[in-house]
């Protein structure tokens, strides 16, 4: 059989394919740094198989020493045969390594981390939004590898509106959270929609689906082209390093932001959760009002949302300046939330057969757009 990483998102070592029943593989680190955990691969069976079914068992062996170590207990992987559908396959870790096991039905199977959102889905979510009358598609700049960093500004300009501002990926191998926002941007952009119609009179949308577009073309987990990660770059961010967060922030600057989310992925907790700013040195009752609101209100939107587990609360005046969220709401004295979703699945409403998915991840982005409606007239 042959194993190969080499596409966009491809990432995986090769050590010994010689016995189908036990394949020995690990996962890349980013480039220039210690993290790793996403993987992303195909399989191609060997022919004299075809008709035999016979199991594939991979074992990824430094899979214990990931990044994110929780992030392998309960977890199965998914796979993909049309590279549309992706299923969840029986998987196990032992501490060390984490095997995948399948009996593939087809010739070629494709494995990853979680469902992938290549570059060309992104180039085609963008240029798909810019026909929309209502939307620009604006580039700020470029990264360190001559991607552009692409912009969606949705709604036109006009005396009072609000500027709303949603990024996804800064850490690339969260494939999520650019469902999230394919998802989102597909609801805004329905001219049938009332929600999305009744926003647009109110606010201009500035989104950027995919704040590391090295690091996804890569492989990576959680660094861009030099191995920086982007969500600690937010307090003195640099043309040299983190190129993608100085031209976002310069955007912000000019527009200014009433509301923000930064879209995410978690490794090990099993449900959606947002984080917020009660760390930062500008949060006060108004702050908290707003966020003790849009939580409320998207518990009432959707049973995929819940606010019993998430990240422990920060001390007053101790969060870290230098993630996104906490720049942008101390800065802005704005509300700004961290969205979190699963890799696993959520365990309030299991779904044995795709986990939490990229089909729910979207879901959930068009319903975050009725609760960011439902605060709109509160945020100034
Ligand atoms: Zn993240």
């Amino acid at each position: 059989m042959q194993i190969t990483d080499k596409f966009d998102s491809g990432n995986i070592r090769v050590i010994d394919t010689s016995d189908a029943a036990n394949i020995q593989l690990e996962i890349k680190h980013d480039h220039q740094s210690e993290f790793f955990q996403w993987f992303h691969f195909k399989l191609q069976t060997d022919p004299i198989n075809r008709g035999e079914a016979q199991e594939h068992v991979m074992h990824i062996t430094n899979a214990g020493k990931s990044a994110y170590v929780k992030g392998w207990l309960d977890y199965q992987a998914v796979a993909s045969y049309d590279r549309e559908h992706w299923f969840r396959v029986p998987t196990q870790f032992d501490g060390e390594k984490l095997t995948i096991s399948l009996t593939p039905i087809y010739d070629s199977v494709y494995f990853a981390y979680f469902a992938p959102y290549s570059y060309e889905r992104h180039q085609d979510l963008l240029h798909n939004a810019q026909m929309h009358p209502d939307c620009q598609l604006q580039v700020l700049g470029q990264t360190l590898d001559g991607r552009d960093m692409s912009l969606l500004k949705i709604g036109a300009e006009a005396e009072g509106k609000r500027s709303v501002w949603i990024t996804a990926r800064q850490h690339p191998g969260e494939t999520m959270a650019e469902w999230f926002v394919d998802g989102l941007v597909g609801r805004l952009l329905d001219e049938d929609d009332g929600v999305a119609r009744a926003l647009l009179n109110k606010v201009v949308f500035y989104i950027v689906p995919n704040m590391n577009p090295d690091g996804g073309v890569r492989g990576h987990l959680r660094t861009n082209a030099v191995g920086v990660n982007l969500n600690r770059e937010w307090l003195e961010p640099s043309m040299a390093r983190s190129p993608e967060v100085f031209l976002v922030r310069e955007k912000m600057l000019a527009t200014g932001v009433d509301m923000f989310l930064d879209v995410h992925g978690d490794e090990a907790l099993p449900v959606n959760f947002v984080a917020g700013c009660e760390g930062v040195v500008a949060y006060d009752a108004r702050h908290k009002a707003l966020e003790d609101k849009f939580k409320k209100i998207m518990i009432a939107i959707t049973p995929e949302f819940q606010d019993d587990r998430g990240y422990g609360k920060g001390a007053p005046g101790k969060a870290n300046p230098t993630v996104a969220t906490h720049w942008v709401g101390n800065h802005f004295r704005c509300l700004a939330y961290t969205i979190e979703m699963p890799f696993k699945d959520n365990d309030l409403l299991p779904d044995y057969s795709v986990g939490w998915s990229d089909e729910r991840s979207s879901l959930l982005g068009r319903d975050f757009l009725t609760g960011v409606y439902h605060m709109i007239d509160d945020l100034r």
